[in-house]
This record gives structure tokens, C-alpha cells and sequence, in this order.
């Protein structure tokens, strides 16, 4: 059994007091929907205040990365026992924009996988092949090499979040058709049954890219497709608010 999530990656969007002001009214407009966990993941800045706020409402908070150490002479970066001691309970790992813009490889992905389980965080896993990838048929061989890499000798784990992510589709407004992002959800799922046996059952596979209030059962309503990871349109409570409910039965 497989609970539909919806993930807010509010990227490097929203001060502090911006959070805040979102948390006055989004909880309520989303507060009879218990069938869809809801995760918004903000800047880090913003992860303290926000974890008092989330208390006794159905959001769960993420965060948008992590270090794999628990502590260290690493100057600028957070750690995954410091999201633990504020209630963090998922964490994307990456996504395109930390490989593309900050040269995460696939090995440091995997390292990252890894310390979330350790610390019993979920790691939201962010996989996807790029514009002239897809063109060129490319993207199996991608995702392949991709989610091999990232899972290597990790025992299986029913904690994993597997995001389906086209770059090409990340903030473009156009997104993938459902028919291929199901299909690649399927074949993610193949995979997983491939490396991991069972446990592949209860891996969640998320589509993201140019997911709104418009398309979004266009991926959520397909069979390997159990949520949506959403970039822009979840900056507004409103298009939020819409999708949960959408999602939800
Ligand atoms: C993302 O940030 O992962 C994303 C999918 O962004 P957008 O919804 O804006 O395409």
C-alpha cells in the first residue's frame, strides 16, 4: 500500500516572514485532506520556525538537500541530525539543479541516500535525463545508470521516494505526456524490483516537472505514478491547496 504524496520544493523561493504568512492560512485550506501526505520543503532558513508551525496539522516538513556527515568541518552545509532535531522528515537528493549547478555526482548522491537511511530520514531521490537524452532515446540508460549508482550495495528500504524528473521539464512549462511518465514510472519500478525484490512494491515514484493544478491527474491518476514533486506551482497556497485536493480520493 502506496500513500499518494504531494511535495512542495519551494527551491531558493520565500523569506522567512513569506513561510510564515504562507503557514497563517495553508494548514486550513488543506485540513480535511488526511488520505495525501503533503511536504513542504522551504529553504533552510525557514525549517525552525515552520517545524513549530506544522505541529498539529497534517504537513510534514522536507528539506531541499543535506550533508552525508553528521558533523564536520564543512563550511555552509547542514546535516542530516540537524533536520532530525527539528522534525524533518524527508529530504530531496538530487535534484537536477544541485547536480547541474553544484556538481553533485552520482557518488555523492549515493553518500547522501545513504546518510538518510542511517538517520532514518526518507531521501526523496531525484532522477531524470536531460533534453537531448530523451531525444536521442537515452532516457532508460540514464534512469538506469542514475538509480544503480545512487542505490549501490544499499540494502533495500521501504523509506525510499524515487522522483521521475525530466530536466527538460523542470520550470519550462512543459512537462512530460502522463503516458510517458508513466511508462517511466513503470520502468523505474522495474528496476527496483530488479535491485531490491518486494521492497520495489512500496517505493514511492513521484512525477515532477511543470506539475499545476491543470495537469496534475494527468500523472497521479496513472497505476506506477504515486504523487507529484512540484517546483513552482506549490509557491501559491492556492495551486497547493488544489493539487492536495485533487490527489486526494
Ligand atoms: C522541481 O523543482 O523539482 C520541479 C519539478 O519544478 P517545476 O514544478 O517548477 O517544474
Amino acid at each position: 500500500m502506496r500513500d499518494p504524496m504531494v511535495i512542495a520544493n519551494w527551491k531558493m523561493y520565500k523569506t522567512l516572514s513569506e513561510a510564515v504568512e504562507f503557514f497563517t492560512h495553508f494548514p486550513a485550506e488543506v485540513g480535511k485532506v488526511s488520505d495525501v501526505e503533503t511536504v513542504i520543503c522551504p529553504p533552510f532558513i525557514s525549517l525552525a520556525d515552520l517545524s513549530r508551525l506544522v505541529k498539529n496539522t497534517s504537513l510534514i516538513l522536507g528539506a531541499q538537500n543535506m550533508h552525508w556527515e553528521k558533523e564536520g568541518a564543512y563550511t555552509g552545509e547542514i546535516s542530516p541530525l540537524m533536520l532530525q532535531e527539528l522534525g524533518v522528515k524527508y529530504v530531496i537528493i538530487g535534484h537536477s539543479e544541485r547536480r547541474n549547478f553544484f556538481g553533485e555526482s552520482d557518488r555523492v548522491v549515493r553518500k547522501k541516500v545513504d546518510a538518510a537511511f542511517k538517520s532514518g530520514l526518507f531521501p526523496i531521490l531525484c532522477i531524470g535525463e536531460n533534453w537531448d537524452q530523451f531525444n536521442n532515446g537515452e532516457t532508460k540508460k540514464i534512469l538506469q545508470e542514475q538509480l544503480s549508482l545512487a542505490l549501490e550495495q544499499l540494502s533495500p528500504n521501504n523509506k525510499l521516494v524515487v522522483a521521475y524528473e525530466p530536466v527538460w521539464a523542470i520550470g519550462t512549462g512543459t512537462p512530460a505526456t502522463g503516458e510517458v511518465a508513466s511508462g517511466v514510472a513503470g520502468y523505474i519500478r522495474g528496476l527496483l524490483r530488479d535491485l531490491w525484490g518486494e521492497v520495489a512494491e512500496n517505493v514511492r515514484i513521484l512525477y515532477g516537472g511543470s506539475v499545476n493544478p491543470d495537469n496534475i491527474l494527468e500523472f497521479t491518476g496513472k497505476p506506477d505514478i504515486d504523487g507529484a514533486l512540484i517546483g513552482g506551482s506549490s509557491l501559491k497556497e492556492k495551486f497547493l491547496a488544489q493539487m492536495v485536493r485533487a490527489v486526494s480520493k
